[in-house]
């Protein structure tokens, strides 16, 4: 059995959390490879590294003085030290980012420091090896990660009996460049570690015991979701629910390795398990998670005979597409479609992209609506299951709240509705209450 184990910033936030870490990895022999993100927040008023390092990078560019932030960073990254009695010489790390800092280096590598550093202490404190993730973890020059690389750079180091440290986020291209991924990568580095070495699971430790079916924000403590798919988990994510970094799903889903959610605050909970798919007799309620945003805009098109005018959706979705604005959904009725997208990607442009279409197409209307909430039900358990739409509809007939669009692909696995954001919560409370709990 071999695992791969992420920690989150909230895990490296203190020397009491990686006391947390040791337990936990020391708990188990499989648990071998471990990828550190950099020191999170250990309370309300403090700051990530991640963010600092960013913020230190902006202070440089406008010419402010970003001493301050270094000390900062220092004095997190030291009271670890002290409180775990390392022997680490933490002034020669902090006068690399200076100098690199002094030197316009290459702005990747100063970012990159969070992980590095935690995971330098990370594998001091659990006297595992530091492998450097810029030595194994290959960029192609496209941005994208060459697994072949990879694997070849990593394998190597697993010959080791101790545990290995990995630090989360950034890797390097083939000339040797630090470059780092998007904002929570450590995410995706554990999940291309799974991948390479062909792990048993993916632990992904965090700071809440698994994924829930609803957000906990609007539904107070809500189920917890013991088993989903990573179809369902990408229409949740996809719809609102942030749990991993979307990109992190791939490199595991390729292997149909499990990602087991996980609390290192309450590391004896289940958590959650991401799989690829369920056993034949898996006994799932209909609706695994309820998710959704607030927000969006419906683009509304009309044009009589449109339905049989071929092209036309394309040329109506090329027009959004200029304008670089991702459609989220398109819903249709016989010669009008609505295409539904974000307030905050068109709230400069809708002007000019409804005019455009208006223009360009010959519509006979084109109108805006906003305030539409999009509520997303994701359930394995609804595929084939005849009349859990009709249940839904019906039951937000009885409430008084009014579905103004509504789709579901054919793989049945999702129902969205769309209501007005004042219904977001209530359409959420009412779906949970009568189906879930
Ligand atoms: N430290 C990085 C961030 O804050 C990456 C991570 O934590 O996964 O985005």
């Amino acid at each position: 059995m071999l695992k791969v184990c992420k920690f989150g910033g909230s895990s490296l936030a203190s020397g009491k959390q990686l006391k947390k870490i040791k337990k936990i990895v020391n708990s188990d022999d499989s648990r071998k490879i471990i990828v550190a993100s950099a020191c999170g927040k250990s309370n309300k008023n403090d700051h990530k590294v991640t963010d600092l390092l960013y913020l230190s990078i902006a202070h440089k560019k406008y010419g402010m003085s970003y001493e301050h932030i270094i000390k900062n960073i220092k004095e997190k990254h030291q009271s670890i030290i002290d409180e775990l009695k390392l022997n680490f010489n933490l002034d020669n790390e902090i006068k690399k980012i200076k100098h690199l800092l002094e030197s316009k280096g290459n702005d990747d590598e100063i970012i990159s420091f969070g992980e590095y550093l935690a995971s330098k202490l990370l594998a001091l404190y659990l006297d595992a090896d530091f492998v450097d993730a810029k030595k194994v973890i290959c960029f192609n020059y496209d941005g994208s990660i060459n697994l072949e690389k990879t694997k070849d750079k990593f394998l190597p180091y697993l010959k080791s009996n101790k545990k290995i440290v990995v630090p989360g986020f950034y890797g390097a291209l083939a000339n040797g460049v630090i470059k780092v991924m998007s904002r929570g990568g450590s995410d995706i580095t554990g999940s291309i570690l799974a991948n390479v070495v062909d792990a048993d699971i993916y632990e992904n430790w965090t700071d809440v015991s698994g994924i829930y079916v609803c957000d906990p924000h609007i539904i107070k403590n809500p189920k917890k979701i013991k088993t989903i798919t990573y179809a369902e988990l990408r229409e949740m994510s996809y719809m609102g629910a942030n749990v991993l970094h979307e990109e992190a799903i791939y490199p595991v889903k390729e292997k149909g390795i499990p990602i087991n959610i996980l609390n290192t605050n309450k590391y004896q909970e289940e958590g959650t398990m991401i799989v690829s798919s369920c056993k034949k007799n898996d006994k799932v309620g209909p609706i695994s998670g309820i998710t959704g945003k607030t927000d969006f805009y419906v683009v509304s098109v009309a044009k009589i005979n449109s339905s049989s005018e071929i092209g036309f959706i394309k040329k109506i979705l090329e027009v959004f597409e200029y304008y670089r604005v991702s459609v989220v959904l398109v819903t249709t009725s016989i010669d009008s479609f609505s295409i539904i997208v974000d307030k905050n990607d068109v709230k400069n442009t809708i002007y000019e992209i409804t005019n455009e279409i208006k223009t360009k197409l010959k519509c006979d209307e084109v109108s805006i609506y906003d305030n539409l909430s999009l509520v997303c039900v994701v359930g394995r358990g609804m595929k084939s299951k005849k009349g859990i739409s009709g249940k839904i509809f019906s039951l937000l007939g009885e409430n008084d709240i009014n579905i103004r669009t509504i789709s579901q692909g054919a793989d049945e696995i999702s129902i969205i509705v769309g209501v007005d954001d004042a219904n977001f919560e209530k359409t959420i409370n009412c779906i949970y209450e009568r189906f879930v709990k």
